[in-house]
């Protein structure tokens, strides 16, 4: 049985006192302490894991300023700041307590057009700036591939940058002022001021005047040498970025420049105020093709001289796991093959401007050359001038370090010598020698980057449960800071320090390192902030993190090998943070986008599980064995576990919280780039959780939802009588926990087919086997499902008169249980043997070459993922089609009455995810009969199967319909909504006064 599995980790009592005394306080944030809320952020990017004491969330400067000032008490209590937990390199990890700026600090304050600035908590994510910016013509200049979960406040405290920095510099190049909070909770104004005023200002006896007088002495008293040690690169040296706090021409002292790039050591900054750059009104993007990387990289400096914007470039490493990706889907067209030629490296070259003339000359310019550059490896090459291609093919580009991710096997690429920069001419002998380099240690790698910056990116694969290839991780970075230093360059052109700031002293050297730690001191005498990074105090003992420090690879690796193969989405996670997507219309993650919580993201998910596995193994639970259980416990058993018995140190306990509020949407499963499917490990997880605890009777009413509505639906009157009282609803909220339960189809399906298409509704196994291929190829079946079939009739009564229209003859086969609803919630025994029914049925009626349809996307597409799970090769190879798919293999006819106006499809966004041209293909199936179709970008809906019917989850699921789609339904008349999903339709329902219509339903009612 599955044991009591207590973590043992006691938070240390120092922490205990400081975080009793602030919830006592007038802190108004939130103070989170549980082993899944720690464990939460106890990871980034990197290959470090570290656990944190607690994490606070504040809500303001006052409650940032009440943290340092109850602090101040504790000596040993020390912080890390996080926004979105994207470094590469640790940089947010601690030991201490994590201060979470992205929940509640995350407000665009103010926008000024006029003058150009906008202001903005710490928390803002980059791209919900932009957003903000956009209609004002305006956007925030620096860039980084994070773009839609970094926050502002990450990118200063790591100065970031990317694509595009020769023209739009670094982050600190556009950071006008801060608000900060000292360790010890003083509020701290920061902007440029003239030397006079700073003179002045260091005279008081206030940090802001120690911290003055300090960076007068460091900054001014040692301009020589600074001058001389750092490399003048568009990348330069930050944390501290000493050349640049005073102007060139020594006049400004701007105490912000010292914080941007102090990655947190410093100060929690609070807010900032920001300018923003007007947004060109002309952009051209070209697609240079080349016959090796080597080509690629040679070539780009001379578009950097003919004045391009930016150069990126990526190697056919990278280029082909695009081509596998979900997004390869939205550039393909604009990043063709080139007929009998492979292509092995590319630059994405752009020109911006606001006068057409200009960029056209430009690109007419750079068009001649390429068709003359053949000797220079090009081989072809593709132009854009719309920004939304543009845009898309930034995304493929942003997308890519995650995607390395994805080669198989137990070698992953690693962050952690992966954004070295080298003044940009010396780039490609540069790259040739790091690839020799790791080369002879035999690894594989992608690389891509910035060519214009001489920035390059790549991440070694290495296997981190392997203890042998840990320990070339120090090995491999000694290897680079050397050969970055003989090409007169930096080991972190682009993501900070973190955990290699042990080689920050090699790199200022030790003069100017010295003035590091006395800044350190002036801001942070005790060491409290950030402690390890970059510097420590001039007085301190302590000592710096290191690249060989604590490692994720400890913790897996104690898990046994098979149970890390079995449990390879939940392994395979590195923390990219692509599933904390800001953008309300993307369908990843929903359950993190309503709660803020990084437990409820796949990322959280999949660190619970990786825990969950590591301390089963830690108590010698054979997990194989443990799944598998052929006696499990009774059900007495289960009911003390869950009654008095019932411990409060179980960490399965948090672990369920976190999988219950999962949607199951399996948005995670084709958008997360090394396809980290939540849904998969999830039911895994709950079948073994309840081995010990007893199920919740919503569960079980879900997990027999497909026996139940047959036999609901032989009295829907009487049922839907019984339904509509308050009394009974109220009745099943309390009992059951379920609200809003779903009305049955009245007539239903049955009756009104056996009343309309008498013909679709006998089904004989044995007369169809008997009839001629020409005859079969006439016919068409339609696979039911309960939601479809017993709740919404009308839909699947219209599917059999369009499969009529159409010149076919409709089929409805029996309805037989999918099992998907099981699935869902952990009834893994009894959806294996659903699955091996429903699929030996399919399998008999694939033999007769039959189309097999089915309407709802969800149920659909578990005959092709779940079923593959659950059977492998017992599965065969039946084909359940969607309704869109079948049709586009039909000739349609005109529609009788052309749209009057478009309809809006809303898509379900498990289909959309899964198989991402489905909308399109709506949309020409729609064109082909004369009708208009507009895709509407939403995300999910927020019901998900029965998800938003169980009332723990109500306030979730409306909130998840109130991000994206009650505004876009908004825009639309009622009969132009169209959704695919039956989930989708009954939110709608539950929230307006309409249910929309299934597009099929359109065409039948048109054709
Ligand atoms: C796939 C991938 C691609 C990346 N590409 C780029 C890129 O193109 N360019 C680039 O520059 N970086 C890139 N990065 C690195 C990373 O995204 C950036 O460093 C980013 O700026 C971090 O922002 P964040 O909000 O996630 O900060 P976090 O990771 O949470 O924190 C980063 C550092 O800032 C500190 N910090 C955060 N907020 C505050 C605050 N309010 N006050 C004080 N200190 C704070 C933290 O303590 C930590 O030291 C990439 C990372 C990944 C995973
Ligand atoms: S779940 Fe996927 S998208 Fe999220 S952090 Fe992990 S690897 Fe990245
Ligand atoms: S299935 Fe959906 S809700 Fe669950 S983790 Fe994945 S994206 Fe989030």
């Amino acid at each position: 049985m599955l044991p009591v599995l207590d973590p043992s980790s006691i938070i240390e009592s120092d922490y205990q006192e400081f975080l009793a005394l602030l919830k006592k306080s007038t802190f108004s944030g939130d103070i989170e302490f549980s082993y899944a809320s720690r464990l939460a952020v106890a990871t980034d990017n990197s290959i470090y894991q570290q656990l944190p004491q607690a994490v606070v969330l504040p809500k303001s400067t006052e409650d940032l300023s009440l943290i340092g000032k109850t602090a101040s008490q504790f000596e040993n209590v020390r912080f890390s700041a996080r926004g979105g937990g994207t470094g590469t390199n640790g940089q947010s990890l601690t030991s201490g307590i994590i201060v979470d700026m992205s929940r509640y600090m995350n407000n665009v304050l103010e926008v000024n057009a006029e003058e150009g600035w906008a202001r903005v908590q710490a928390g803002v994510v980059k791209d919900q700036l932009n957003d903000a910016l956009r209609p004002l013509g305006f956007f925030f200049a620096p860039d980084l591939s994070t773009s839609n979960r970094a926050t502002v406040g990450g990118m200063i405290n790591t100065d970031a940058s990317g694509q595009g920095s020769l023209v739009y510099g670094k982050t600190s190049d556009h950071v006008l002022g801060l608000t900060s909070v000292l360790a010890d909770g003083t509020i701290l104004n920061t902007a440029p001021i003239t030397l006079e005023e700073a003179k002045e200002q260091s005279k008081q006896h206030s940090s802001l005047g120690k911290i003055t007088q300090q960076l007068l002495d460091s900054c001014l008293g040692k301009r020589e040498q600074i001058l001389e040690k750092f490399p003048r690169l568009n990348r330069f040296l930050t944390g501290y970025d000493l050349e640049n706090t005073l102007n060139k021409d020594l006049t400004k002292l701007d105490i912000s420049r010292v914080i941007t790039g102090s990655e947190g050591s410093l100060v929690f900054v609070s807010e900032a105020k920001v300018n923003i750059t007007p947004i060109a009104t002309f952009k051209a993007l070209v697609n240079v093709k080349y016959d090796s990387f080597e080509s690629a990289l040679r070539h780009a400096p001379s578009m950097v001289a003919a004045n391009a914007t930016s150069v990126e470039t990526v190697d056919s490493n990278v280029l082909n796991l695009a081509k596998q990706d979900i997004i390869w889907h939205s550039v393909a067209d604009l990043i063709t093959d080139v007929e009998g030629k492979e292509v092995l490296g590319l630059n994405m070259v752009e020109y911006n401007s606001n006068d057409q003339a200009d960029i056209e000359q430009k690109i007419a310019s750079l068009s001649k050359s390429l068709d003359d550059a053949e000797s220079l490896g090009v081989i072809g090459y593709q132009i854009t001038y719309d920004k939304a291609d543009i845009t898309k093919i930034y995304a493929m580009r942003k997308k890519s370090v995650g995607l390395l991710g994805k080669i198989k096997g137990s070698k992953k690429p690693l962050a952690f010598v992966e954004d070295t920069a080298v003044p940009p001419e010396n780039l490609a002998d540069f790259i040739m020698e790091f690839r020799a380099l790791l080369d002879s240690h035999n690894l594989k790698y992608g690389m891509f980057g910035h060519v214009d910056a001489g920035v390059l990116h790549v991440r070694p694969a290495l296997d981190m449960c392997d203890p042998e290839q840990e320990a070339m991780v120090p090995d491999i970075s000694d290897q680079v800071v050397a050969l970055v230093a003989k090409y007169g360059g930096l080991m972190w052109g682009e993501h900070g320090k973190g955990y290699r700031s042990e080689y920050a002293p090699t790199f200022f050297g030790e003069e100017l390192y010295t003035e590091l730690r006395k800044i350190k001191t002036v801001f942070d005498p005790l060491n409290k902030m950030n402690p390890g990074k970059i510097c420590t105090p001039l007085e301190s003992n302590d000592s710096l993190v290191k690249v060989s420090g604590l490692k994720r690879g400890e913790f897996d690796r104690q898990i046994p090998i098979a149970v890390r193969t079995s449990f390879e989405p939940a392994m395979s996670c590195n923390g990219n943070g692509l599933c904390f997507n800001y953008d309300t219309t993307s369908p990843m993650c929903p359950s993190f986008k309503i709660t803020g919580d990084r437990r409820h993201s796949p990322k959280g998910r999949a660190g619970m599980v990786r825990e969950w596995l590591r301390l089963l193994s830690k108590n010698n639970i054979d997990v194989n064995e443990l799944e598998h259980n052929e006696d499990p416990p009774t059900w007495f058993e289960r009911f003390r576990n869950s009654t008095d018995k019932k411990p409060d140190n179980d960490f399965s306990l948090e672990v369920l919280e976190v999988m219950e509020g999962c949607l199951a949407c399996k948005a995670c499963s084709s958008q997360c780039p090394v396809s980290v499917d939540v849904p998969g490990f999830r039911s895994r997880f709950l079948s073994m959780y309840y081995q010990r605890y007893m199920r919740p009777a919503k569960d079980i009413l879900v997990g027999n939802i497909e026996k139940m509505a047959p036999l609901m639906a032989q009295a829907p009157g009487f049922v839907n009588f019984f339904l509509s009282q308050d009394w009974v609803n109220t009745s099943i909220r309390k009992t059951i926990g379920y609200v809003n339960t779903p009305l049955l189809s009245k007539p239903t399906l049955e009756k009104r087919l056996k009343l309309n298409q008498p013909q679709s509704t006998q089904f004989d196994l044995g007369h169809l086997q008997q009839l001629d291929k020409e005859t079969l190829s006439k016919k068409v079946c339609i696979v039911q499902d309960p939601f479809t079939t017993f709740y919404d009739a009308d839909v699947v009564e219209s599917l059999v008169k369009l499969i009529s229209k159409l010149g076919y003859q409709p089929i409805l086969l029996p309805f037989m249980p999918n099992g998907k609803p099981q699935h869902v919630k952990g009834f893994l025994k009894e959806f294996a043997s659903t699955a091996k029914t429903a699929a030996d049925f399919l399998n008999q009626l694939a033999e007769l070459e039959v189309p097999l349809v089915g309407v709802d996307p969800s149920m659909v597409l578990c005959y092709r993922d779940e079923y593959q799970k659950v059977l492998g090769d017992a599965r065969g190879d039946f084909k359940v089609q969607l309704v869109h798919e079948w049709l586009t293999q039909i000739k349609l006819p005109e529609s009788k009455t052309p749209s009057q106006a478009a309809y809006g499809l809303f898509g379900h966004c498990s289909e959309k995810t899964a198989l991402p041209t489905s909308e399109k293909q709506w949309q020409q199936i729609f064109k082909q009969t004369g009708l208009e179709l507009s895709l509407v970008s939403v995300g999910c809906c927020g019901m998900a199967g029965t998800f938003g019917h169980e009332s723990s989850h109500l306030e979730e699921s409306t909130g998840i319909y109130n991000l994206s789609w009650q505004q876009a339904v908004a825009k639309f008349k009622p009969e132009q909504v169209l959704a695919t999903g039956y989930s989708c339709r009954s939110q709608v329902a539950r929230f307006e006064a309409f249910k929309p219509k299934h597009p099929l339903q359109i065409l039948e009612k048109n054709l």
